[in-house]
């Protein structure tokens, strides 16, 4: 016989306490938006958007939290200083998230031993973390989780999503960088959220022409344009091009992202367009 759940959350049909999507929906009840930042492959940039993003959106007054379930490549407690940090859980035995920068943040980093330890676990390994960082993470009222999503379109982000779809995520942010061969993969990454039912909310262009930071000329690196062509393509939003600039780089090393630390540059001008454009702060939005 089946348990139902408390019935908290909106969206699942089910209402069966062991159905993983309906736990998902339960953890996030309190949450008013989740945005998934996905790309097609890693390196691209995923984890700096989601990370300044997220900072962006908490210097406009939101109370965000940043769940990083890159199983292989968790960067996030490295970009936000945390690196030491370990995730503890309540008398309940639920999750608490860790608080960095003034966010809350739960993070794959924070189970390894080390920040240099490698992540080897097998597929049911990383499915069970995977369900267990979107089910049993207590994160109290947040108006915006930032979810940094595996990359590409295999088994660990498509159970990310698939758990996700049934909490009414806002959508997900497709993040690229110029070169046509990235763009082939934002193809896939965009197909891939129409498949799981999570819709696109816009592309994010990362490493979009260097900014001279002596005479502030824009050089385009690599393809200009790539980004546009692709949103247009797709018939989705381009939300930002962020610039390539080796403080971004620098500053996520050295644990005090971007966006922190350096207001009124063309990167923290342009996450502050993103959060402007995504209007997260309207009540009842
Ligand atoms: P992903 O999450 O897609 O694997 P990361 O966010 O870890 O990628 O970024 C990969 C590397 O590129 C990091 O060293 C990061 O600091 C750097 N990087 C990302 N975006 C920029 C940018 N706009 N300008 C300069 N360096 C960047």
């Amino acid at each position: 016989m089946s348990t139902s759940c408390s019935g908290n959350c909106e969206t699942c049909t089910s209402h069966s306490a062991e159905d993983p999507v309906c736990k998902v929906a339960e953890a996030l009840c309190g949450v008013r938006h989740k945005v998934v930042v996905v790309s097609g492959k890693g390196g691209v940039g995923k984890s700096t958007v989601a990370v300044n993003l997220a900072l962006a959106l908490a210097l406009d007054g939101l109370r965000v939290g940043v769940l990083d379930v890159d199983v292989h490549g968790p960067s996030v407690p490295k970009m936000l200083g945390a690196e030491d940090a370990k995730l503890l859980t309540d008398e309940s035995g639920r999750i608490r998230p860790v608080e960095a920068m003034g966010l809350e943040v739960v993070s794959v980093g924070f189970l390894l031993e080390r920040p240099d330890t490698p992540v080897v676990w097998r597929g049911p390994v990383k499915m069970g973390v995977i369900r267990q960082f979107l089910a049993d993470v207590e994160w109290g009222g947040l108006d915006v989780l930032v979810v940094d999503c595996p990359p590409g379109t295999g088994d660990e982000p498509l159970s990310v999503c698939q758990l996700l779809a049934g909490s009414s995520p806002d959508g997900a942010l497709v993040v690229t960088t110029p070169q046509q061969v990235a763009a082939l993969d934002v193809s896939k990454s965009v197909s891939f959220c129409r498949e799981v039912g999570i819709p696109v909310l816009g592309l994010v262009e990362n490493m979009a022409g260097f900014v001279c930071p002596h005479c502030g000329k824009t050089t385009e690196v690599f393809s200009a344009g790539a980004g546009e062509e692709l949103a247009a393509r797709y018939g989705i939003p381009l939300l930002g091009r962020i610039p390539l600039d080796p403080l971004v780089c620098a500053r996520g090393d050295a644990g005090r992202p971007f966006v922190a630390g350096d207001p009124g540059t063309p990167v923290a001008l342009a996450f502050g367009k993103i959060v402007a454009t995504l209007d997260f702060r309207k009540e009842g939005n």
